[in-house]
């Protein structure tokens, strides 16, 4: 049976959706193991055991974690090599593309970013060129490296909580890496990540700087608010709700996109979405192409119609 080894880099209170995603999708390739980078409690560990992990990888010094990326990519190099894993499985963020990328310099393996289906074969598919093509690649060398996008993959029911094995590998930081000279938290807006969220709410000029209705709707819906770089670069919103080629990049089961006109860098972050509902007053507007359910309006008028309706139906 091939051994996947699933990298988990959060190690917050408990696991993230796209963490438990990772997991389930690893379950259905193989054995999983898991390498950890960051501080975990043991109800963090129960829960990875939950998936059926017997073994959990960690560095042997929190040094990993002070430099940016190579400290990580190094540690997860060696935990390759202990484990045997013939797939590694990562999340899709720029971070840990690039942590990726250099596992498999490293390793002399082959790297397929933004998957969004996997066939029995490790055929994988996924978008490119700013989402104009569909792609369907294989690994042929070396370990197969993935990064796997959020909300793709279905993250199955976890069994009952248990301790994984821990095992210390020791980890050389290289000379030459970028440290982390301090953390700031982020401001806690009780919604969703975005990455993780099944619902966006996702606002572009057409907003005119009041993100307030779609604030509203998407705390109707449990969502996470975005935004086109339009809305961004007027900062109306911070540059981390930009969705798009520069952005995020996001799949959630629902898109709403609002006063957005569907450029193609924006396309690019959220065209793999389940649904994707577009509202804008111009009825050739190009986002209408790529809708599966278009309103033509204004969003000022829609968007409270849809919140009010949502919290009377108490969906
Ligand atoms: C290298 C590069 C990278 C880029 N990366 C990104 C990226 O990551 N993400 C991104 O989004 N863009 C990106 N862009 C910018 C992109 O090309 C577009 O300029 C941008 O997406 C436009 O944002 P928008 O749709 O909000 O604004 P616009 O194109 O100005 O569209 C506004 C829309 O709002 C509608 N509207 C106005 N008022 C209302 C109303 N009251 N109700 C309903 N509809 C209304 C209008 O009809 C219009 O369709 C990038 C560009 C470049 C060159």
């Amino acid at each position: 049976m091939t051994t996947v080894l699933v990298f988990l880099d959060h190690a917050g209170a408990s696991l993230a959706k796209s963490e438990r995603e990772l997991l389930s999708l690893g379950g259905t390739l193989g054995d999983v193991v898991v390498a950890l980078a960051g501080d975990a409690d043991q109800a963090y560990l129960d829960g990875v055991g939950s998936y059926g992990v017997e073994e959990v990888y960690r560095p042997d010094s929190g040094a990993v974690s002070d430099v940016l990326v190579a400290g990580k990519a190094a540690f997860l190099t060696e935990a390759v090599r202990v484990s045997g894993a013939g797939i590694l499985l990562l999340g899709n963020s720029h971070e840990m593309k690039e942590i990726a990328a250099r596992v498999g310099v490293r390793l002399e393996s082959g790297v397929i970013t933004d998957v969004v289906a996997l066939d029995g074969d490790l055929t994988a598919t996924k978008a490119d060129f700013a989402g104009s093509y569909t792609v369907s690649c294989r690994v042929t060398t070396g370990v197969t490296i993935l990064t796997v996008k959020p909300n793709t993959f279905e993250a199955v029911e976890a069994g009952l909580p248990s301790a994984p094995r821990e095992v210390q590998i020791p980890v050389e930081i290289p000379p030459a890496v970028a440290r982390i000279t301090g953390r700031t938290d982020k401001p806690v807006s009780g919604r969703p990540e975005l990455a993780e969220a099944r619902v966006i709410v996702a606002g572009g000029r057409g907003v005119d700087g009041n993100f307030g209705p779609l604030e509203d709707l998407a705390d109707a819906l449990g969502g996470a608010v975005g935004a086109s770089r339009a809305a961004t670069d007027a900062g109306w919103i911070e540059h981390s709700a930009q969705i798009g080629q520069t952005g995020k990049t996001v799949s959630p089961q629902l898109y709403i996109s609002a006063g957005i006109s569907g450029a193609i860098q924006q396309k690019a972050g959220m065209q793999t979405s389940k649904v994707i509902v577009a509202i804008n007053k111009d009825a050739d507007s190009p986002v209408f192409e790529i809708a599966d359910f278009g309103i033509i309006g204004d969003l000022f008028t829609v968007l409270p119609q849809a919140t009010e309706e949502i919290r009377k139906r108490g969906l």
